[in-house]
C-alpha cells in the first residue's frame, strides 16, 4: 500500500488553529498517513501588506506541528527564490518519490474556487487529487471547466478563523490566544510580529 501524504500549502501568516485543525481531521478521516506543511516562499512583488520572512513562517509552522507526530514542516518553497508555483512544488515531491508515496492536496473552498487560475493547473491535477474543506463564507464551488480533476469533499468543523484576522487583531492590540498555539503566540509576541 502506497503511503498517503495529504500536503498543506499555504502563506501561514501566521499558522492558526484552523490550518491545524483542518490537517488533523483530514489525516485522520480521509486516511491520510502523514501532512506535510509546506510554507510558500515571499512573494517576489510587495502585496498588500508585507509578508513574515519565510524563516519566520517556517520556525511558527515548526512549533505549531512540534507535538503531532503524523505532521512534517517542509523548507522546499522557503528555501527557493520567489513564490513556488503548486506544480513546481509536486513536480519536486514527485522527483523524491520512489513510487511509494501518493500525494494529496488540501485546499479550503476559498483556495479550491481560484484553481482554475493556477499556473499550469493541467499538471497540478494530473498529480495530485485534492482534499477540500469548507471554509465559512465560501460555497464549494467545483471549477468544472477543468477536466478530470480529482477532488473529495472532507467534512471538518467551520471554524471562522484566517491569517488575515489574526494579524488585524494585532494590529489593534487584540488577544490571539486559543487562535493559534501557544507556544506560536508567544513567538509572535516576543519578536513583534503584526503590530
Ligand atoms: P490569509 O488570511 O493571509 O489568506 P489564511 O487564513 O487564508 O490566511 P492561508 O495560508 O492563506 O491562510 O491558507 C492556506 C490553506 O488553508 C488554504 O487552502 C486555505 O483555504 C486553508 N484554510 C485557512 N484557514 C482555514 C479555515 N479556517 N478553514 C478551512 N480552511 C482554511
Ligand atoms: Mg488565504
Amino acid at each position: 500500500m502506497k503511503q498517503k501524504i495529504a500536503v498543506m500549502g499555504g502563506t501561514f501568516d501566521p499558522i492558526h488553529m484552523g490550518h491545524l485543525m483542518v490537517a488533523e481531521i483530514i489525516r485522520a478521516d480521509a486516511g491520510m498517513d502523514r501532512v506535510l506543511f509546506i510554507p510558500a516562499g515571499e512573494p517576489p512583488h510587495k502585496q498588500g501588506y508585507q509578508v513574515l520572512s519565510g524563516e519566520e513562517r517556517y520556525r511558527m509552522t515548526e512549533l505549531a506541528i512540534q507535538n503531532n507526530p503524523y505532521f512534517e514542516a517542509s523548507r522546499m518553497e522557503i528555501d527557493r527564490p520567489g513564490r513556488t508555483y503548486t506544480y513546481e512544488t509536486l513536480q519536486m515531491l514527485e522527483d523524491q518519490n520512489d513510487g511509494s508515496k501518493e500525494y494529496y492536496y488540501i485546499l479550503g473552498a476559498d483556495a479550491f474556487a481560484y484553481v482554475p487560475h493556477w499556473r499550469e493547473v493541467q499538471k497540478v491535477i494530473r498529480r495530485a487529487r485534492f482534499l477540500v474543506v469548507r471554509r465559512p463564507g465560501h460555497e464549494i464551488v467545483v471549477p468544472s471547466e477543468i477536466e478530470g480533476i480529482r477532488y473529495q469533499v472532507v467534512e471538518a468543523a467551520l471554524m471562522d478563523i484566517s491569517s488575515t484576522q489574526i494579524r488585524g487583531r494585532i494590529h489593534e492590540g487584540k488577544s490571539i490566544r486559543y487562535m493559534v498555539p501557544e507556544n506560536v503566540r508567544q513567538y509572535i509576541e516576543e519578536n513583534g510580529f503584526y503590530r
